[in-house]
């Protein structure tokens, strides 16, 4: 998609044919259980962020505005540490029915890998510049000029994610971009975690699965994300353990040829404290919160839910 696309698009509302229709363009509806390409006339202002075991492991972050979701692709997933500046390609809108999707999209469809509801709640666009200090609201008009300008300033009411974040748009700084790159970043505020690990988190906010428990519940047991052809492995935990080391090579390539992240990704355990790929300039004591932990534990003690 080129850039001027990109940007006439935020212009004014979505309510033309031609909305969602890359989203359609890529899918077979009849071999997917995504939703289909519906334009909501309702309007709101829900997110989701939705871990995506494709062939790589990413997050997706989808923002509710004018009836779909626009749509980044973050890579390391989002971040409440404010040292972090997350890359995230904005991609295809996606109906907003797409909002509570779990599950899995079978092996040779777009996007094929288990998909899981890693946060959802409200974003509150923000003034592009700060009253008495403060950030305060915005609305659609001015959320939407803030998408064309580059530079959007939201507030977020998530279960995980909590407090202001920007994205802003990186303009043709590197060879070879698309135009497509962005870099989510959060604020300075009341609800920053300081080496934030976003692999604390492997649960579902909607049905507390893990994406193993995800990944397990189709009617054949096989692990289906994993791409045709580099093997089947049976045993969830060493698929899991194969594809965190597939995540860890892919984050080392990814930080080489990225002129953001000059440090090597650290070698990690496959439950490290600190496991994203970060540059070790960040090696502090990692301030996780008692929270995560409490989380972390009680998520084991579930049972997997039908
Ligand atoms: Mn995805």
């Amino acid at each position: 998609m080129h850039n001027s696309g990109l940007a006439s698009q935020y212009t004014r509302r979505y309510n033309n044919s031609m909305a969602l229709e890359e989203y359609k363009r890529k899918r077979r509806f009849e071999d997917t259980p995504e939703p289909p390409a519906k334009v909501a006339t309702k309007p709101g202002h829900r997110f989701v962020v939705q871990m995506h075991r494709a062939s790589r492991l990413h997050y997706d972050f989808r923002l509710e505005l004018d009836g779909v979701l626009l749509s980044w692709a973050v890579p390391k997933g989002p971040s409440l540490d404010p040292a972090d500046k997350r890359l995230a390609m904005q991609v295809e809108d996606h109906p907003v029915s797409y909002f509570d999707f779990e599950g899995n999209i079978p092996e040779n469809n777009y996007g094929a890998g288990s998909v899981m509801v890693w946060d959802v709640g409200q974003w509150q666009p923000l003034s592009p510049v700060q009253v008495e200090g403060k950030y305060v609201p915005a609305n659609d008009q001015e959320a939407r000029a803030m998408i064309k300008k580059g530079d959007l300033k939201f507030r977020l009411e998530g279960e995980r994610l909590k407090g202001d974040f920007a994205l802003i748009k990186m303009r043709g700084r590197r060879a070879g971009s698309k135009g497509n790159e962005w870099l989510l970043i959060k604020k300075h505020d009341q609800n920053e975690v300081e080496g934030f690990d976003i692999d604390q988190y492997d649960s579902s906010v909607l049905t507390q699965r893990s994406m193993d428990e995800i990944a397990g519940d189709n009617a054949s047991a096989e692990w289906r994300s994993r791409p045709a052809g580099r093997g089947k492995v049976k045993a969830p935990w060493l698929a899991d353990a194969i594809e965190k080391l597939d995540q860890k090579k892919a984050a080392e390539r990814k930080s080489a040829s990225s002129t953001a992240s000059s440090a090597k990704a650290k070698p990690k355990s496959k439950k490290s404290a600190s496991s994203d790929g970060q540059p070790s300039a960040k090696a502090e004591p990692i301030d996780i919160r008692a929270s995560l932990h409490a989380e972390k534990k009680t998520k084991k003690t579930r049972l997997k839910s039908a």
